[in-house]
């Protein structure tokens, strides 16, 4: 017998007033992991209207008393991450160890919120007038919503509740309709630790209906969303005036110098390109390397692709992909790729049998035109890019509409440099894969990546908190600034 998981609204567990329900499906092998309410609007104007009244008392909390909250919710999940380590592979897919990480990600990242209980730092400064004081301080935005993609089911909604929290908002959460489980337990996790009544909504459903309405909503104030541009571009139009976070797709570089290490790049394509089945905003999906050791490092990525095994992710090193829509595209995607002239050198074949898995594929001599080197595959294909000279990768690397991560092997000082300054991303790693981001620093991208907005890190707290400026004059007299005395 499977479970059957509710909504969460207003401190409550209860069902959608829309009476049906959907399945979640281990990806490995199609088993049933649980029931979930289809909700309708109903259910999203209840769990708006919870997450209004509750607003009053918890952005009156002092800070570090929600961070309390927050550092039980970490405290929790540390007892907890094997199970929930485990959940996240059975649900979503990833290598166990991954899946670890995905709760790891989400306890660092309370735990990194509760610290700014006691900082949600303004600043002061000087005024152009005499006995007159300036700063600015960070405000709760409002009631929220959340909205997040099945790739990293717990850590991505951790990175958003609790910097939702931690600044005094209160939340209207929707996650991906591949993997509620993650969503029902992070959230239970929530209540154990004691959020407040109302605080926290979780209501599960698809994105056309649950998502659009949690967007149009005219009493959520902010809108969190991580997942496709396409998604992404629908909500920029459906949000009105509500402060929108984009995080979107990418399309991601690592350059590989004549002078780089080759056994570290050949490592950090690996784990930047079939990690997580290559189903990671930041994957490694284009791999540029320079002609002189193109011939070198095809052969060590090739040699180490091969003892890569694949199957449950509890037990292999790449796991299936998350459905079977999301396996047909990218094999449509290799088609595509043979079709343009790429040179296929592993993999490309659907594994028949139970499961969504696909073989690890490398293609080489692909060119910067072709629809595989330009659009997100969101699967295990990397893309190999011979160019001849730095200038060349550069242009390559910033030859996408996406602007996520990326990342150079080198080892010339001079190199990593330039690269830093040139490649168009809002992530660049040195001598390391384009995957591996934490927790205190800054995470989003530029170009159709997003629309500027970063999570994590002190960025974090900008996203769900609004900037006030305070001046106070304690002159006693009426003093005008840009205005000359008579
Ligand atoms: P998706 O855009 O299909 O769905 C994301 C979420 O939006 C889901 O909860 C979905 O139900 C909901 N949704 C769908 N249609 C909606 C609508 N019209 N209005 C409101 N909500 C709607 O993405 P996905 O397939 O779940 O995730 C994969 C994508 O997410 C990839 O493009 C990947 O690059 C991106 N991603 C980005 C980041 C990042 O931080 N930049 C991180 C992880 C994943």
């Amino acid at each position: 017998m499977v479970g059957s998981y509710k909504n969460y609204i207003n401190g409550k567990w209860i069902n959608s007033k829309s009476g049906k329900i959907f399945k979640s499906y281990n990806p490995a092998n199609g088993s049933v992991l649980g029931t979930f309410q289809f909700s309708n609007s109903e259910d999203v104007d209840a769990a708006v209207d919870a997450a209004n009244k509750a607003f009053k008392s918890w952005s009156e909390t002092p800070p570090p008393k929600r961070a309390e909250i927050l550092l039980k919710v970490a405290e929790i999940l540390k007892k907890r991450k094997a199970e929930l380590g485990k959940l996240v592979t059975q649900e979503m897919g990833k290598q166990l160890k991954e899946g670890l990480g995905d709760v790891q990600e989400a306890i660092d990242i309370f735990e990194y919120m509760h610290g700014e209980g006691r900082r949600l730092l303004g600043y002061t400064t000087t005024s152009e007038l005499s006995k007159k004081f300036s700063m600015t301080i960070r405000r709760p935005i409002g009631a929220v919503g959340l909205i997040t993609p099945w790739n990293f089911p717990i850590a991505i909604p951790a990175w958003k509740l609790s910097a939702a929290l931690i600044c005094g908002n209160t939340v209207v959460f929707k996650p991906a309709t591949d993997t509620p489980l993650c969503a029902v337990k992070l959230i239970q996790v929530l209540e154990q630790a004691g959020i407040p009544k109302g605080v926290v909504n979780l209501v599960t459903g698809n994105g056309s209906e649950v998502g659009e309405n949690i967007v149009k909503h005219p009493k959520l104030k902010a809108i969190s969303f991580t997942g496709s541009v396409e998604v992404g571009r629908s909500i920029a139009e459906n949000a009105g005036l509500k402060k929108v976070g984009l995080e979107l797709g990418g399309k991601n570089p690592i350059i590989v110098m004549h002078d780089a290490d080759l056994d570290l790049a050949v490592d950090g394509v690996l784990w930047g390109g079939f990690g997580t089945t290559g189903q990671r905003c930041t994957a490694a999906s284009r791999v540029i390397v320079h002609r002189a050791v193109l011939h070198k490092f095809l052969n060590k990525l090739l040699f180490k692709t091969k003892q890569l095994t694949i199957g449950d992710g509890l037990k292999c090193d790449v796991g299936p992909l998350i459905n079977a829509h999301q396996l047909h595209k990218v094999h449509r995607y290799v088609m595509i790729g043979i079709q343009e002239g790429a040179k296929l050198l592993c993999g490309g074949k659907i594994i028949e049998g139970k499961g969504n898995f696909y073989e690890p594929t490398i293609f080489t001599n692909v060119t910067k035109d072709m629809v595989i080197a330009r659009e997100e595959i969101f699967g295990p294909v990397i893309c190999v890019m011979p160019v001849s000279n730095f200038d060349e990768a550069i242009e390559v690397a910033n030859s996408v509409d996406y602007g996520l991560s990326s990342a150079i092997y080198t080892n010339n000082v001079d190199l990593a440099f330039e690269a830093i300054e040139k490649l168009e991303a809002g992530l660049t790693y040195v001598n390391s894969s384009t995957i591996g981001s934490e927790v205190h620093l800054p995470f989003g991208g530029v170009k159709n990546t997003g629309n500027g907005s970063r999570e994590a890190g002190i960025e974090g707290i900008h996203e769900f908190s609004e900037t006030k400026t305070i001046y106070v004059d304690y002159s006693g007299k009426l003093q005008k600034a840009q205005i000359e005395d008579d």
